[in-house]
């Protein structure tokens, strides 16, 4: 039996939360004098902690329970109260396979935490051989899993596999999983040590919203509220948020182009001289193998054009993020003029 106080920081288990009169109040007040807000304006008071009419509208969208959803402010919030949580400074130790997102390194830098780094096959998928030997460390307390993976494209394969065998908590980040269509949410039940993040910054066109989403067994999720700052989502972008989750035509709509573009950007860039390799990709964006990535980065730069240099963590590969039709096709103008 999977036992979440064996995981979790002690101080954390122990942790009193900060708590506001209007947690405790259920009846209908009009008259609120005791959060020391400005009574006056339009902003002045502070947003709902547990954010229930947003929760409730995601948890319509996503066929989950509203107690099964946290939300962060940008799913890189709940990456790093995923370390405040389950991992103690300098004792514990996370794991991932690389090359993946930079928050998870950053994150556990800023926890003083240690990050065991397992290198991705050439094909970029898990090494199943290196990955049990590094899972006899009993200090492993929390393994994120990037899926489509961040910058390759792909997704992982073998991934509720790690989830069964692990002891600890597994994160698989689903940032952008509404391309590539697949996701573990519905499988939540099955898994009480699983974290699926997902965010409205990629698919749904919010990333100046700030919110992210972890969906995780009920223990879980209270234990992210427990953390979390009291008012971290903010009003103004809640509004937002609610507004643009009730038009799901227009989600699907340009998820379906992105998608189209994307497959089409393959292609195209796959016939260019200077490409030697486009990664096949389920996610927004393509990696791509070029004969020197640096000066092609730079020449774009030049013209304005702000593409991802990825040469340090694959090399010769740039990440380019799939854009309007327009803008592919002023990139594509752009390297074709470009002679390395
Ligand atoms: N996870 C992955 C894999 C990402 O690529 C990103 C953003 N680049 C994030 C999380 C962070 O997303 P958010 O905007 O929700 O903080």
């Amino acid at each position: 039996m999977f036992d979440i106080t064996k995981i979790v920081r002690p101080n954390i288990l122990a942790l009193q939360p900060y708590s506001s009169a209007r947690d405790e109040f259920t009846g209908s007040a009009g008259i609120f004098l005791d959060a020391n807000e400005n009574p006056f304006g339009a902003l002045n008071r502070y947003p709902d902690p547990l954010q229930k009419e947003l929760k409730q509208r995601i948890a319509e969208i996503k066929s989950v329970s509203p107690e099964n959803i946290f939300l962060g402010n940008g799913s890189d919030e709940a990456i790093d109260l995923c370390y405040r949580i389950f991992c103690e400074p300098g004792i514990d130790k996370a794991l991932t396979f690389t090359p993946t997102y930079g928050m998870y390194q950053v994150s556990a830098a800023i926890n003083n935490v240690t990050l065991v780094n397992l290198p991705l096959t050439c094909d970029f998928q898990v090494d199943f051989n290196r990955l049990s030997k590094v899972l006899e460390d009993d200090t492993v307390k929390l393994l994120f899993i990037c899926s489509p993976n961040n910058p390759t494209g792909n997704t992982l394969k073998g991934v509720e596999t790690i989830i069964k065998n692990f002891k600890g908590i597994v994160v698989v980040d689903e940032a952008y999983a509404d391309f590539s269509g697949t996701s573990l949410v519905a499988t939540l039940h099955n898994y009480p040590n699983l974290i699926v993040l997902q965010t409205l910054s990629k698919a749904w066109g919010l990333a100046t919203v700030r919110i992210g989403m972890a969906f995780a067994s009920t223990p879980i999720t209270a234990l992210f509220n427990k953390v979390k700052p009291p008012y971290n989502i903010s009003m103004l972008n809640y509004t937002a948020a609610l507004k643009a989750l009730g038009n799901t035509e227009q989600y699907g709509q340009q998820v379906k182009l992105l998608v189209a573009e994307r497959n089409k950007m393959a292609g195209a860039l796959s016939r260019l001289p200077m490409v030697t390799k486009v990664y096949p990709s389920k996610a927004n964006f393509l990696l791509v193998e070029v004969t020197n990535a640096d000066a092609v980065y730079q020449k774009l730069a030049a013209q304005g054009i702000i593409i991802r240099n990825r040469n340090k963590v694959v090399a010769n590969c740039l990440r380019i993020s799939i854009g309007t039709p327009d803008e592919n096709r002023i990139l594509l103008n752009a390297l074709q003029q470009i002679t390395v």
